[in-house]
Parts: C-alpha cells; sequence; structure tokens
C-alpha cells in the first residue's frame, strides 16, 4: 500500500488536527440514544469529543484500555439536593455522584433552590466542582421570601414581586423553576398562583420542575396532582418535568397504570411532560413532612410547636397524623434516618415508641418538638416502580438526600438490579434514561450523548462489578464499578479513583 492510499483510511479529523488528548480505545459504546453496543474508539481534544471510530491509526497524549468496558455518556442527575455540599469546599468534589458515573447534576428541586441563581453559580465557577450542575430557582424559597410561612393567597403586589425574583432566577442563568409543592409554604399556593409564576419562568426560557402536590392521597391524590401538572404545563406553556415520580401508600398502588395513561395523553396533545425516578421503594422525607398536616405548619415553626401544645387543637392535629400514618403504611414503615437526635437514627418509628412507652404518634409529636428527624418511608410497590421505568420519557433521577442510599447508589442500582439481575430494561435503554433523554427534556445543550462535537462528559465502566454499595443502614458508600470518570475532557476518576479534579462547570440555561 503505498503512503497516499493508507492515508485515505486515516480519519480527516485526525490528519488536519494536533493529537489527541485522550483516546479510549477497545469499547463497547453505548452512545446515549438508546442505540445498540458498538465497537468503537473515542478520541476527546480539550473538553470535545472530536472522534469517533477506529482510533487504531490516532496518536494521543494519553490512551485509555477500556477493552471489556462499556463506555457511555456521563450520567445526568435530574435531582440531586446538592446546592450546600456544591458550595462546602470539603464537598464540591460530589464524589457521591462522580462514582456513580454522574458527570452533571441538577440542583434547588422541590421549590427549594436559592434566590441568588447567578450568585451560586459563579460561586461554584470560582471554587471548581467535580461534576456540572445545573440549578432551579425555587418556588418555595421565593414565597417564603415575598410571604414568610403564610398559608394566604397573595395580593396583587405579592404576585408580581414573586414573578419578578422567578424571571430574575432564570435571567441570571436557573434552568427554570420548581415547585414543592406537597411542602410548606410551597403547598400554601393553588393552582392559579402556580400558574402566574411558572409563566414567568417561560417567558425568560426556563422549564418547570414539580414534586407534585399529592404523591399519595393526602389532599387531591396522585391522580389529582398529575392533573394539575398537566394543567401549569398547557396553561403556562412551558416544559413540566415531574419529580422522582411514584405511587406513595398503599391506598394508591397500582396508580401508576392511570398516571401514565394521563401523561401520555398530555404528551399526544403537544405538551412536553417528562418525569425521573430513583429505584428504591422507600422515599425520603421528614416525620414532620410526611405526619404532620400542613395547616398545622402556617406561620411557621414556632406556631406548629405551639399548636402541638394546644389542648384545643392537640387531638385533631393527632386524629389527622393518624390518618397520615395510616397512608404511610403504619408507624413500622418509618425508618429514621437523620437528625439531631442521633440515637434515633436506625430505629423505626414503632420501635421508638414501644421503647417509650408511648403512641407512635406521640412519639413522633416529641421528635419534631425536638427539633425533627429524616425518615426512610418505605411506601412504594415494585410493580408500580417498573411500570414508570419502563415509559420513554422516564428518566433517572437520585433525589439524593442524607441518610438514604439513593445518595450515592441511585444510577449503578439501576443497571444493577434492572438491567442485569430483573431484565426489567435493556443496557442501551438504562443508559439513554440516564443521560440522552434528560440533556433533551432539561435543554442542556451538547451534553448527554457520545457524539463528536459534544462535550467529552464520557463514563467507562465494568458491566460485571457496576453496583451500588450503600443500603439503608450504611448509606454513604460510594458505588462500584466505575472505572473511568471524564469530566469536560478531563479525568475526575482513574481506574477507579478519584483524581482531586474539579472539572465540572456551572451550567447556565442556554
Ligand atoms: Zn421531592
Amino acid at each position: 500500500m503505498n503512503f497516499r492510499s493508507a492515508l485515505l483510511l486515516v480519519p480527516a479529523v485526525l490528519l488536519a488536527q494536533p493529537q489527541l488528548d485522550l483516546l479510549l480505545r477497545g469499547g463497547q459504546i453505548i452512545d446515549g440514544t438508546g442505540a445498540a453496543a458498538r465497537a468503537a474508539d473515542i478520541g476527546i481534544r480539550g473538553d470535545r469529543i472530536v472522534f469517533l471510530g477506529d482510533g487504531s491509526q490516532a496518536h494521543a497524549r494519553r490512551v485509555l484500555d477500556v477493552h471489556g468496558l462499556v463506555v457511555s455518556p456521563g450520567f445526568i442527575d435530574p435531582h440531586a439536593h446538592v446546592t450546600g455540599d456544591l458550595s462546602n469546599p470539603s464537598a464540591n468534589a460530589n464524589e457521591a455522584y462522580l462514582y456513580q458515573g454522574v458527570t452533571t447534576v441538577v440542583t434547588g428541586n422541590d421549590g427549594q433552590g436559592p434566590l441568588d441563581s447567578g450568585a451560586t453559580l459563579d460561586r461554584w465557577t470560582k471554587q471548581g466542582v467535580g461534576t456540572n450542575a445545573a440549578l432551579y430557582i425555587g418556588q418555595g424559597t421565593v414565597r417564603r421570601e415575598v410571604m414568610g410561612m403564610s398559608d394566604a393567597a397573595p395580593t396583587e403586589e405579592q404576585l408580581a414581586r414573586m414573578k419578578s425574583l422567578v424571571a430574575r432566577g432564570v435571567r441570571e442563568g436557573a434552568i427554570g423553576m420548581s415547585t414543592g409543592l406537597y411542602y410548606a409554604p410551597g403547598s400554601y399556593a393553588k393552582t392559579d398562583e402556580v400558574i402566574e409564576l411558572a409563566r414567568a419562568a417561560a417567558a425568560q426560557g426556563g422549564i418547570y420542575d414539580s414534586h407534585l402536590r399529592d404523591e399519595d392521597s393526602y389532599t387531591i391524590g396522585l391522580l389529582g396532582a398529575i392533573r394539575e401538572a398537566i394543567e401549569i404545563a398547557r396553561q403556562a406553556r412551558i416544559p413540566v418535568h415531574i419529580s422522582h415520580i411514584k405511587a406513595l401508600g398503599s391506598e394508591v398502588w397500582g396508580q401508576s397504570t392511570e398516571a401514565i395513561r394521563m401523561i401520555r395523553q398530555a404528551r399526544a396533545e403537544g405538551l412536553e411532560i417528562t418525569a425521573d425516578q430513583y429505584p428504591y421503594e422507600a422515599s425520603g422525607s421528614s416525620v414532620t413532612a410526611s405526619l404532620i398536616p400542613r395547616w398545622a405548619e402556617a406561620g411557621g415553626n414556632a406556631k406548629l410547636l405551639e399548636r402541638i401544645d394546644d389542648p384545643s387543637v392537640r387531638p385533631r392535629l393527632i386524629e389527622e397524623m393518624q390518618a397520615n400514618l395510616k397512608r404511610r403504611g403504619g408507624a413500622d414503615s418509618l425508618l429514621i434516618i437523620s437528625g439531631r437526635d442521633r440515637s434515633l437514627i436506625g430505629k423505626r418509628l414503632a420501635a421508638i415508641a414501644a421503647e417509650r412507652n408511648e403512641s407512635p404518634i406521640e412519639a413522633a409529636l416529641e421528635i419534631v418538638k425536638n427539633g425533627g428527624a429524616g425518615v426512610a418511608s418505605f411506601n412504594m410497590s415494585e410493580p408500580d416502580i417498573e411500570n414508570f421505568m419502563k415509559q420513554d420519557w422516564v428518566m433517572t433521577g437520585s433525589d439524593g438526600s442524607e441518610g438514604h442510599p439513593r445518595k450515592y447508589g441511585t444510577f449503578p442500582r439501576k443497571l444493577r438490579v434492572y438491567v442485569y439481575e430483573k431484565k426489567i430494561i435493556s443496557l442501551p435503554y438504562a443508559i439513554h434514561s440516564s443521560s440522552g433523554l434528560t440533556a433533551q427534556a432539561l435543554h442542556l445543550r451538547d451534553r448527554g450523548l457520545l457524539r463528536e462535537g459534544f462535550y467529552a462528559d464520557v463514563i467507562a465502566f465494568d458491566p460485571a462489578t457496576v453496583a451500588d454499595r450503600s443500603t439503608y443502614e450504611h448509606p454513604n458508600v460510594l458505588a462500584a464499578g466505575m472505572r473511568f470518570v471524564i469530566v469536560n475532557g478531563k479525568i475526575a476518576i482513574d481506574e477507579g479513583k478519584y483524581t482531586g479534579a474539579l472539572a465540572g462547570r456551572a451550567l447556565r440555561r442556554q
């Protein structure tokens, strides 16, 4: 073969430009579109993927041998609750997520995003972050800023103020507005108020992310809450993303089928409705959020404590809490996972009540009076989890929170349990729902796929060992199986170990 014909076999991109920074050679590529695996090499230069194909002629500063590994886009978590971690110099590496193969997180969900989107994004850029990170402006935060913990409807002036705060947040770079309509004070906003704020977010190009008003049978019910989310999409003309979709509690088990039907119908109508999900049977909540009715929280914590001790209110409070405890499956379904009183961690509410010789509701009220506690709430049925997981508009999201294993385990767990053990979904589908689908739904440009020109957020994992290691007993154990995690072209996990790189970027709405 003469020199000229040999050249023709070398892709033009490799000749026209200087050598590659990184070449991943010999892996099985799963590109994030949902397409099947294929053998290909990946070339990276700077922060971009510049080559996909046969790289045997390519020169690179470093070659990573990824034979036997799956190479895919870095995972994207649409719901991570890491606003505090990312701003904290001792936690900003975001290792809990890097070890899962997550290269981009979104935070500020459930209505809790900070008021100062721009300053928060600037701080991450300045201090450095281990993963890319985007955020939401929080409707709960905005309402608290303008109206405190009041459960009243806003005056025209208050509404205008809230709208301008939401608009400012999105203008400064938030990807949209999040709501936590189940929690106080977000729950005090009626649908019309939420639509007004969603319009303000939509006008700036933002999307809408919601912890639904009810995932159970507390108020309007799971299906009523899905109807409300669809109505917000329709009225505010905004893409709606439903956080951690689930049927929470035995009273609504099986309603996944009807919920899916409603969402499919709305999508057929042209509305952009998507959702995320974590693959666990327990949700993460608090004693207060799961058992105390919202009216008792109106006015804030001091008011709540007054009501607990007010003999004219306490009987009604206890009666409603009993109903809520029943919804949650009883006192054995609530496992304390965090809180001021560390001696309670790892115990079920039933056991705490038995030890103290009091009713579970009285024990719960004592816990609330002493500063509250986080719980893992065992309330989901496996058929509903699998039903939601199979929908092509449902992506992976951790909803990571202290004390729940999902913060360290969500993405590898979906692979281990639902791809490899139960075979509910295929590997290309699981990867698509953890990368390409998410980038598309959240409008994250040039991320989520292995494609020339896209940012080099790339992972290589061992399909034989990829697994979650975190449990309810030991929630903070790093996941296993990620051999290489590359963020914007820089290696963050090298041969299974964190390198110290802070290669993430603060992602602003585009
Ligand atoms: Zn939530």
